[in-house]
């Protein structure tokens, strides 16, 4: 299989993507299903149709997720996971093509309740946890505890997307090309608006 943007994206290639790529609720995401080896109905949801968008295909999206839920037979993979993975790629029931979620469906809609790990970290963490998970996730691209309270600022004024398009600009700042300056967002001044187009602007860069 093959994305939009015409590269095809393995399984396995997913955890390196998400250090480099992700924006922080991905990586919350990605870091919950590494850690319980289990994720909930709509955590799925959200991490699933981001990763068919990021150019992940059935095949291997059937391959990530029963790599990851590790704890479960194959038998209860097939029984109650395969046929819901293959449904988000319009294989089953209606055969919607479904969209990924944007950041402004993520904030507003299935608020996270305890035990859930899907939403956007900048607005439904506490503030010692969002510091904490900023650091965990972006200290190794450049990201210092110097950096907080300007996006902290941004988040107290609700300015949650604000908050994320200055994480991008921090975590791909740099003096050579492919880089972004303060302002630039993900690029022509452009804010983040949809995790997918973080992370494809990411990929970019890296080129
Ligand atoms: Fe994800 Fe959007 Fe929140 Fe950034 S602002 S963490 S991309 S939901």
């Amino acid at each position: 299989g093959s994305s939009a943007n015409g590269e095809a994206i393995k399984a396995e290639m997913i955890d390196d993507l998400a250090r480099k790529h992700f924006p922080l609720c991905m990586k919350n995401l990605h870091d919950n299903l590494r850690r319980d080896r289990h994720m909930k109905h709509y955590g799925r949801l959200q991490y699933g149709l981001f990763l068919k968008v990021l150019g992940l295909s059935i095949e291997e999206a059937i391959a990530f997720w029963r790599k990851s839920f590790s704890k479960i037979t194959e038998d209860k993979f097939n029984k109650e996971y395969r046929y819901n993975v293959r449904h988000s790629y319009g294989l089953e029931g209606k055969r919607a093509n479904y969209a990924a979620k944007s950041c402004q469906q993520i904030l507003m809609n299935d608020q996270p309740g305890p035990g859930d790990s899907h939403g956007c970290p900048y607005r439904h963490f506490s503030e010692d946890n969002l510091q904490s998970a900023l650091l965990a996730a972006y200290s190794h691209q450049g990201l210092t505890s110097s950096d907080l309270p300007e996006i902290m600022h941004a988040v107290k004024s609700q300015h949650y997307h604000v908050a994320c398009t200055r994480v991008f600009e921090i975590t791909h700042a740099g003096s050579g090309v492919g880089t972004v300056k303060k302002g630039e967002g993900v690029g022509g001044g452009e804010s983040v608006t949809h995790p997918n187009q973080y992370a494809a602007r990411s990929r970019e860069l890296e080129k």
